[in-house]
C-alpha cells in the first residue's frame, strides 16, 4: 500500500514533550498549497507502554477536547512513564466546523476506517491512525459525547470481543476510568468504526459517550479529566493509584433497546435521563405540528433498564434515534 501523505512535525521517539501537527496537504478553493494541520502532544520518557488519547472523533462532542486540551498544556514528561500521544480534535475540519461529519469531504471518521492513502482528506486521516498511530499503542482511549443531536448518562464503555483476554483488559481499563455508568455496548452501525480497528489490533480500547446536545457541562467535564487520569494511572504511564469508583454496570442486550421515530415533529420526554423504565413504559411522544387535534405517535422500552440516551433537541426528524434503553447488569 501507498505511504500515508500526512508528515508529523512531532519525533514519536524523542523523549520530553512536543506540541506539533500531523500535516496533510489539502489543496483547495481557500488555499491552493494549503495542508490540513491536526494538533498533536508527544509526551515521552523511556520505553513504558504507550497511550493513545484522541477526541472529536466528532466534531461537536466537547469533553474529551477539553480534557485532552488540558492534559496536554499540564502534563509533564518526568511524570510519564513510557509515552502519551494526544490527538484533542482528531477530526479537525469537523471540530472546527462544530459538526459531526467533516466538511472537507462529508464522510464520518469514525465510519472511515480502515482509510486509505489515496483517499479523501477524512480517508488520509482515518489510515494514518490505521497505520501509524494505532499499532504505536498499547492502550487506545477515545471520547464521544452525544453531539448536537443525542444526549447520553455519562458512561465509559468497551465491546464483546472474540478475545475474551483483550476483552476483559478492556473492561478492567473502562472501569478503570470511574465514568458514573460503565457500558458493555453494542453498536448498531459499526462498519468502519475507530473502535473495531483498534480492537482488532489486540489493542486495549476504551470509548465514552459523556453528554451531549452539542457542549459540555462542569459535570461532564470532571469526568472527562478524572477518566483519563485514571485511564493512564490503570496502564502504569502515571503514578499514583486510580481514584475508586462504583460505576453502574449497564449492557446493550440487543437492538431493542434502541428506539427510531417513525415520524417527524415536536418531542415530549416523558421520563429523563438515568431513570428507571419497566418494559412498556413510554419513553416519549412525539407530536405531529402540520395541525392540532391529532393523536401523537408513542415510544414505548421494550426491555427493562435505565434510560440511557435521548434524542437531544426539540423538533425530531424521521428515522432519528428518540431514545436508548440501557439494561442494568
Ligand atoms: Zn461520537
Amino acid at each position: 500500500m501507498k505511504p500515508s501523505p500526512i508528515v508529523p512535525t512531532v519525533d514519536f521517539d524523542r523523549n520530553g514533550i512536543q506540541h506539533g501537527y500531523l500535516r496533510l496537504p489539502w489543496s483547495r478553493d481557500e488555499s491552493a498549497w494549503g495542508n490540513l494541520m491536526i494538533p498533536i502532544t508527544v509526551v515521552r520518557n523511556g520505553g513504558g507502554p504507550t497511550a493513545l488519547l484522541t477526541g472529536a472523533n466528532h466534531g461537536d462532542e466537547y469533553e474529551g477536547p477539553i480534557a485532552l486540551v488540558d492534559l496536554a498544556s499540564r502534563l509533564s514528561p518526568d511524570r510519564v512513564n513510557g509515552r502519551v500521544i494526544i490527538v484533542p480534535f482528531m477530526n479537525t475540519p469537523a471540530f472546527a466546523a462544530g459538526r459531526r461529519l467533516s466538511p472537507a469531504d462529508h464522510l464520518n471518521l469514525n465510519r472511515t476506517f480502515p482509510g486509505r492513502p489515496d483517499g479523501t482528506v477524512t480517508e488520509k486521516v482515518a489510515d494514518f491512525f490505521q497505520r501509524t498511530l494505532l499499532p504505536m499503542a498499547d492502550i487506545v482511549l477515545d471520547f464521544h459525547s452525544g453531539g448536537r443531536t443525542l444526549d447520553f448518562v455519562p458512561f465509559a464503555a468497551c465491546h464483546i470481543l472474540a478475545d475474551k483476554d483483550q476483552e476483559a483488559r478492556c473492561i478492567d481499563a473502562r472501569n478503570a476510568f470511574g465514568a458514573p455508568y460503565s457500558m458493555m455496548m453494542l453498536e448498531i452501525d459499526s462498519v468502519g468504526m475507530y473502535d473495531t480497528a483498534a480492537e482488532s489490533q489486540g489493542k486495549v480500547f476504551v470509548t465514552t459517550e459523556i453528554g451531549g446536545g452539542g457542549t459540555a457541562t462542569a459535570r461532564t467535564v470532571a469526568i472527562a479529566k478524572r477518566g483519563v487520569s485514571n485511564v493512564l494511572k490503570h496502564a502504569g504511564i502515571l503514578d499514583g493509584p486510580v481514584e475508586p469508583s462504583q460505576p453502574i454496570e449497564l449492557d446493550m442486550p440487543s437492538s431493542e433497546g434502541f428506539s427510531f421515530s417513525q415520524s417527524e415533529g415536536l418531542v415530549e420526554p416523558t421520563i429523563d435521563l438515568g431513570e428507571h423504565v419497566r418494559k412498556g413504559d413510554l419513553l416519549a411522544r412525539v407530536y405531529p405540528v402540520e395541525g392540532l387535534g391529532r393523536a401523537p405517535a408513542e415510544y414505548r422500552a421494550r426491555i427493562d433498564g435505565i434510560l440511557a440516551a435521548r434524542h437531544f433537541s426539540g423538533l425530531i426528524g424521521m428515522g432519528d434515534c428518540i431514545a436508548v434503553v440501557a439494561a442494568l447488569v
